[in-house]
């Protein structure tokens, strides 16, 4: 029978584990630490309970033969566990590890039956034991439910059987089952329900996780989708430079810092010279391609300070902070270098061109961005005039 709770993976009744294999596997290695302890421990008392009660045999009995064949037992099982014990590592998968431990219960279990012939005196004293041994095989020794459950009534069975085949009554046999079967009913009971709770703990925490992980997730794509918002908002869609506002918010920016620090802050007007050539010879989107290789041709070419932005149609402008108008003049007339040797290939064509620059610098009586741009327009101007594929500047 399978138990489903709203939200929760299906727990096995009988068997009280997962129904999902792979589940039960990832609860159990997140119990293994605390399991192989408990295991440890509980293997550690039964041995030593079944040492020590190797003394009062010893008291009762003397040395005897019937003493020595249980005493062989106790030593017998007390190498098993020690064997077992020898075995559990940090890592140990107690899945696995419930099969060997199984084995060593019914060995147990059956050997144990030699104190009803060797020690017919005790027959009260023995059954207690049995019957403490059931529980605490239910409650401590942590192996599959299954495992136990079945080692327990197998221990249920031998002892009934035992006491038949040693002659006990009808009667007596009725009270002995249902003696022995309460303790594995009150330790199969409480060991289910243990069983059950950890598990429904287990998925419930799981979940938890997984909708952290989710949101976690979640927020790191609207994070990214807010970056790509902004880059989108701030870009010309083409080319990927900055866009007007942009540019106009880095330009004041730049000339603020400028000021601020006294340090030169020159400014360049770039428009590719016969572009409207270029698009009436291969068409506009052939246009497109060359705009969007000189733009890349200058972000590649400038330095990383530099801002590159697009002034409309295929002007670009080009602020240089800490550059003044010679060192600007240099820079300009490497980018145009550049430009010169750049090949837009549209597969059907390869289209080089050339492009012209005015450039000037910040000076302390400009007032606005425009001011500058226009003084840098002006020299443009003039290097269109001059013959196109080249750098004019302006001082004034
Ligand atoms: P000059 O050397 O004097 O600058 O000549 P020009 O042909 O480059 O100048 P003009 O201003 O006459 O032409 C600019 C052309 O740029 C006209 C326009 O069709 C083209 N243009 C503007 N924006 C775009 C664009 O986004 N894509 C393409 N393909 N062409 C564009
Ligand atoms: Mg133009
Ligand atoms: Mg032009």
């Amino acid at each position: 029978m399978n138990v489903k709770t709203a939200g929760i993976p299906s727990i096995n009744r009988w068997m009280c584990e997962f129904s999902d294999p792979g589940m039960e596997r990832a609860f159990q290695s997140h119990v293994q630490p605390v399991v192989t302890q408990q295991l440890r421990w509980a293997l550690i008392i039964w041995a030593g309970l079944l040492l020590l009660f190797a003394v009062p045999d010893y008291i009762a009995m003397g040395p005897v033969r019937p003493f020595y064949y249980l005493l062989t037992y106790r030593v017998v099982i007390v190498v098993a566990l020690a064997i077992l014990l020898c075995s559990i590592r940090p890592d140990t998968d107690i899945f696995r590890f419930s099969y060997p431990v199984t084995a060593v219960v019914l060995a147990g279990f059956t050997g144990f039956m030699l104190f009803f012939i060797y020690r017919p005196d005790v027959v009260t004293l023995i059954i207690i034991v049995i019957m403490v041994q059931l529980i605490g095989l239910l409650m401590f020794v942590p192996i599959r439910f299954i495992l136990a459950l079945s080692s327990a009534l197998y221990g249920v069975f031998i002892t009934l059987a035992t006491r038949y085949i040693l002659g006990t009554s009808t009667a007596n046999l009725v009270g002995l089952s249902v003696l022995l079967i309460l303790p594995v009913v009150i330790g199969a009971a409480t060991t289910m329900r243990l069983g059950f709770s950890q598990r429904r703990e287990y998925a419930l925490l799981t979940e938890a996780n997984k909708i952290n992980q989710e949101l976690a997730d979640e927020m790191r794509k609207r994070v990214k989708l807010e970056e790509k918002l902004k880059e989108l908002a701030a870009t010309d869609p083409l080319t990927g430079l900055y866009n007007r506002r942009q540019y106009e918010m880095l330009f004041q920016h730049e000339m603020d810092r400028s000021r601020r620090s006294h340090s030169p802050l020159s400014v360049g007007i770039l428009d590719l010279d016969d572009f409207k050539v270029v698009n009436d010879t291969y068409g506009h989107s052939a246009g497109d391609a060359v705009l969007r290789l000189v733009a890349e041709v200058c972000r590649r070419n400038l330095r990383a300070v530099d801002i590159v932005g697009r002034l409309g149609g295929e002007e670009f402008i080009i602020l240089m902070p800490d550059c003044d108008i010679d060192q600007a003049n240099i820079l300009g007339n490497r980018l145009l270098q550049k430009i010169e040797s750049a090949v837009t290939d549209t597969g059907s064509a390869s289209i080089k061109v050339t492009a012209t620059i005015g450039i000037t610098q910040l000076f302390p009586d400009d007032k606005g961005i425009e001011g500058i741009i226009s003084r840098a327009d002006e020299a443009l101007y003039r290097g269109k005039n001059a013959g196109r594929n080249r750098v004019e500047i302006s001082r004034r």
